[in-house]
């Protein structure tokens, strides 16, 4: 803990460095927060980075994880097979990482062991432990500590004359529907 009780280190905390982690400290930062992201791994990637069996690939065609693309993130992205491979998906998911310029705020080899809610102050106490190099191989064995700021409850997007509330669903009709399915 670097401050007082009542003062958090950190808007937000992002666990995890995988591709829904990245895009969510990037769009932390984008709204002006102060975030920490934590990764186990020694790097960004995720599933694509802990597996790296002969083999390993997309089912889904690839074009379907394209997000940072279409989002503009890497606009330029070309997928070399209709269900990419590891290396592939790896060398994608760091494209993006290094686009978002995400890597800054991430403090890998780093778990995040605990989490408690206190309701003085309403700040999470994380505990992280962090690996550390030692002679006869890896351990966590160092710890340190973070207090964050209770998430502000987000406000639901007004309606306006452009987004009618949808009509509920029909439900007698699709039930009737289905029988002649
Ligand atoms: C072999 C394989 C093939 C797949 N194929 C497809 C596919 O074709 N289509 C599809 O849509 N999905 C597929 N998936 C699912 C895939 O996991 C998701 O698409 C996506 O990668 C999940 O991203 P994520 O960022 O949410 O989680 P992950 O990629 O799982 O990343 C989570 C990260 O959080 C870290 N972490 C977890 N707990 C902690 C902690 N306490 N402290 C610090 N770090 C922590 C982990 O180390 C990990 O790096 C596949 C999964 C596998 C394993």
């Amino acid at each position: 803990m670097t401050h007082a009780d009542t003062k958090p280190d950190y808007d937000a905390l992002v666990i995890g460095g995988g591709i829904t982690g990245i895009y969510q400290v990037y769009l932390l930062d984008m709204a002006g927060m102060s975030v920490l992201g934590v990764e186990a791994a020694e790097d960004v990637g995720g599933t694509w980075y802990w597996n790296r069996y002969p083999g390993c690939r997309l089912d889904t065609e690839s074009y379907a994880y394209g997000y940072f693309a279409l989002n503009g993130i890497i606009p330029d992205w070309k997928w070399s097979e209709n269900f990419a491979g590891q290396p592939e998906m790896l060398r994608y998911v760091n494209a993006a990482a290094d686009a978002m310029g995400v890597r800054r705020h991430y403090r890998f080899n780093s778990k995040v062991s605990a989490a408690h809610f206190q309701d003085v102050g309403g700040l999470w106490k994380v505990t992280l432990s962090m690996r550390s190099k030692l002679e006869d191989g890896d351990a966590y064995v160092a710890w340190t500590f973070s207090s964050i700021h209770r998430p502000p409850k987000p406000k639901p997007a007004p309606r306006t004359p452009s987004t009618p509330t949808p009509p509920p669903p029909d439900l007698p009709a699709w039930k009737a529907r289905l029988k002649n399915i």
